[in-house]
């Protein structure tokens, strides 16, 4: 019999170019692992400025748009899907406040984070918007 754990969760996670650019994507995916959440899916792809400003849509009014979709297509990315247990709270605790001067100590963007713009790792903030964010990037065969 197949068994199917209904409390799991998936969420949507972007790896960003300053953290492929810096080697540090096995560090995250440890803290990642050992917050509990498992990688069930991860490409490597090249995020294309239209791409970025669908994906960033929910931003487009804000005054730092263009910065976003210019850094976050400005070189490849990571993108996976973590499922665990409340994955999306889980994922955004271990990654810490947008801004890496702000986040908890032991956090990702702390640890790791460069600038508020370069703050190392995307994570969905809903469970609805990690299964439309899911899905912009896999198709189902391609998740484990
Ligand atoms: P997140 O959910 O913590 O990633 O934060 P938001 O959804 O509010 O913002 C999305 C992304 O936009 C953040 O991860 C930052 O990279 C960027 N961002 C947010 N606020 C600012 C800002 O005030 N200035 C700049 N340059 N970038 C920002």
């Amino acid at each position: 019999m197949v068994s199917f754990d209904m409390k799991k969760e998936r969420t949507l996670s972007i790896l960003k170019p300053d953290a492929v650019r810096r080697s540090i994507t096995g560090a995250i995916n440890k803290k990642f692992e050992d917050a509990g959440l498992s990688v069930v899916a991860q490409k490597m792809v090249h995020i294309s400025r239209e791409q970025a400003e669908r994906f960033y849509a929910v931003h487009r009014e804000r005054p730092f748009f263009r910065e976003l979709c210019d850094y976050i297509s400005s070189g490849p990315v990571v993108v996976q899907v973590l499922e665990g247990e409340n994955a999306v709270a889980k994922n955004r605790d271990a990654m810490g406040a947008t801004d890496p001067q702000k986040a908890a100590e032991g956090t990702i963007r702390k640890e790791f984070g460069i600038s508020i713009s370069e703050n190392t790792v995307h994570g969905s903030d809903a469970h609805d918007t990690a299964a439309a964010e899911i899905a912009f990037f896999f198709s189902g065969c391609e998740i484990y």
